[in-house]
């Protein structure tokens, strides 16, 4: 995905204040810091006491009477002091007359027995030494060896809490501010996404235009006693532009926008989605009008559900509702307009969604034809195109492709020619660029024995002719036994792009995915494994046909499908052990019938089928002019049907 993203404006940044927050702590550092200095400099620059053994104090000091005074301190060292008139000269040259004591400092061993020294010493002397004794505390290695642990303790949990903080490390922020949200303001700026950056989606361009409007020029519709709306909700399947509209909504709006993902409010602290919540609707209301962006809504705005009580997401269920409340605290016009996007919004609460909260709902498709044409002429305009680029054959060419998908296979076309030394981006380099986003990395070096290869090829080239000779299966572009991605082969489709399917559409579909084992079946008379994407898919057609659509007779009109998407997290079937075992019959039964008539297919076109399974071993892909040369023309439905 593009990043396009303006630079984060300084206002976006959290505000600390109160004893902890960021400039309130600084005092209590510096207090710290420098009583610390002082008492190193203090330690550093007084003279210490030189460190003599208890043997030569006696043989050098005490027996040349030379002792002034001793200080025993806490029964474990003595500290010496010369006599003045001796210091300066003799053994005591280091010292200067005038520099006070202690001058040695001996550690005694035993305070008997150095006392016992002394006297021994001072017999028959008329001159005595004065000894004290005193008790002494290190403030400093105490106070260290308290407070050591503690340091420690906070420092890991200052770390701690910084991992934690949305955003990850460090980034120089305080870690007391995790409870509030790292949105980011962003303000208008050259080289922002605008509206002109997005192809197609004009429906929805008028509607987001029109927040942008409310924004700007309020009164224009407060003036009339229109409400501006609080919230819009972008749903729309993955890579649509849901993301793009709302930074486009920021390159346009010029207010203060504050971007923010759904997950970035969870941490696995209870309340801290609810206080981030609480802080980016404060932040947004202080710099009203504002816009705030919430992408990946679903992460928070999940239904509350009986069922979902099992999991562990009570804060998540907090957050929410505090995002309702925060949605229903201000006013209709205080400035603040909401802006959401998700993937799934059948998921979401339907407190999120009722007027007053998300009072708009825009929903976001996948490109039709023409916008797919568009947004190709978006992404191709950076890029060095040869001559022969046709862009309706490449939107012709990728139904269903997302505005994302569109803007990779762009991409990919490019570096594909750059990796050729091409100079400019041709046809071929977009084809296969199309090729890599739907099935992945070509292969060619993956070793696989000849028989798998025969294999492989009659697979592909099962599913090539069932979908040839059926009515309603997709139009066949190529088929091809390179390994690419995951799989050994693959059959190029163009789907058509319908939204309502008919019982004997899908019938025909099922039998396309079927064609690959039902070869195997007929050629081999034994099947593989190969078979599993395709089984996949068909069980789950199979399914949505007999439980969903109401596609199946014995089942009725019925569907058993929840669009609130709770019935995702429940344990129990909204229907009865008969129902659940009759579906199952149903569908066993429709798979085995579309097998069978796969395999008749199949015997009765054996010709063309061995025909390109051999044109496939021997060129690996077979594209649809020498399809066409294999199989004849394709009948048209009608003539299929008669
Ligand atoms: P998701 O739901 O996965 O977050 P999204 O809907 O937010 O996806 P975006 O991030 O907006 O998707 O789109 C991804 C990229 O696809 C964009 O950066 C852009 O390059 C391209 N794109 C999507 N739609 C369009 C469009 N209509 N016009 C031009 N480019 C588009």
């Amino acid at each position: 995905m593009a990043k396009q993203s303006p630079q984060p404006d300084q206002s976006g940044q959290p505000n600390s204040s109160g004893p902890f927050g960021g400039k309130g702590i600084s005092w209590i550092y510096f207090l710290i810091i420098g009583f610390l200095l002082f008492e190193i400099s203090y330690s550093f620059f007084k003279s210490k006491p030189k460190d003599i053994s208890l043997s030569q104090f006696r043989q050098e000091i005490l027996a040349n009477h030379d002792v002034e005074k001793i200080v025993v301190v806490n029964k474990e060292t003595a500290e010496v002091f010369i006599k003045k008139n001796k210091l300066g000269q003799g053994n005591y040259t280091e010292f200067k007359s005038s520099q006070p004591g202690p001058h040695y400092v001996v550690s005694i061993g035993s305070l008997e027995k150095f006392e016992s020294m002394i006297d021994a010493t001072q017999e028959g002397e008329s001159e005595h030494i004065e000894v004290r004794y005193e008790k002494r505390t290190d403030w400093m290695s105490n106070i260290f060896a308290w407070l050591l642990p503690f340091l420690l303790i906070i420092g890991l949990w200052f770390f701690i809490m910084n991992r934690m903080r949305p955003g990850g490390m460090g980034g120089g922020n305080n870690p007391f501010d995790f409870g509030k949200s790292s949105a980011q303001a962003f303000k208008k700026q050259t080289g922002s996404v605008t509206f002109e950056d997005i192809a197609g989606l004009e429906e929805v361009k008028v509607e987001v235009r029109e927040v942008v409007d409310f924004l700007k020029d309020s009164e224009k519709y407060t003036k009339l006693g229109a409400k501006i709306p609080k919230g819009v909700l972008l749903v729309g399947p993955p890579g649509t532009g849901k993301t793009l509209l709302a930074k486009a909504v920021a390159g346009e709006a010029g207010v203060p926008f504050f971007s923010m993902s759904g997950s970035e409010f969870v941490e696995m602290f209870v309340g801290v989605g609810a206080s981030r919540v609480r802080d980016l609707f404060k932040k947004a209301k202080q710099s009203a009008p504002s816009i705030i962006f919430i992408d990946e809504i679903d992460a928070i705005g999940r239904s509350r559900g009986r069922a979902a009580s099992f999991q562990t997401n009570d804060e998540r269920e907090n957050t929410l509702n505090q995002l309702l409340t925060e949605m229903d605290g201000f006013g209709a016009n205080a400035g603040v307009i909401v802006l959401a996007a998700t993937n799934r919004g059948e998921i979401l609460d339907r407190a999120l969604l009722r007027p007053g909260r998300f009072d708009r709902q825009i929903y976001l498709e996948l490109p039709t034809l023409g916008e797919r044409k568009a947004i190709f002429r978006v992404h191709i305009k950076p890029l060095k195109l040869g001559k022969d680029i046709d862009l309706d054959t490449l939107s012709a060419q990728t139904p269903g492709f997302s505005g994302a998908d569109i803007a990779n296979i762009c991409n990919e076309a490019a570096l594909i020619a750059a990796r050729q030394g091409k100079k400019t981006v041709t046809m071929k380099n977009f084809f296969d660029a199309t090729d890599r986003v739907i099935a992945g990395l070509e292969k060619k070096s993956k070793i696989i024995s000849d028989s798998e290869k025969k294999i492989v090829a009659y697979h592909e080239a099962g599913h090539a002719t069932v979908s040839w000779f059926l009515p309603n299966a997709d139009r066949l572009l190529k088929v091809s036994i390179v390994p690419r991605g995951k799989s050994l082969g693959a059959a190029w489709y163009l789907p058509q792009e319908q939204m309502l399917y008919t019982k004997a559409q899908f019938q025909d579909r099922l039998c396309a995915a079927l064609g690959g084992r039902a070869s195997e079946d007929v050629v081999f008379g034994e099947i593989t494994s190969g078979a599993l994407d395709d089984l996949e898919k068909v069980t789950k057609q199979a399914y949505m046909m007999v439980a969903y659509y109401g596609l199946n007779e014995k089942i009725g009109n019925i569907s058993f499908y929840d669009s609130t998407g709770r019935s995702e997290q429940s344990l129990l079937k909204p229907y009865s052990d008969a129902t659940a075992q009759k579906i199952d019959d149903e569908v066993s039964k429709l798979v085995e019938a579309s097998y069978k008539r796969t395999k008749s297919l199949l015997i009765k076109h054996r010709t063309e089928l061995d025909a390109l399974a051999a044109r496939l071993l021997e060129k690996e892909v077979v594209l649809k002019k020498d399809l066409e040369k294999i199989f004849g023309q394709r009948p048209t439905i009608k003539e299929m049907e008669e």
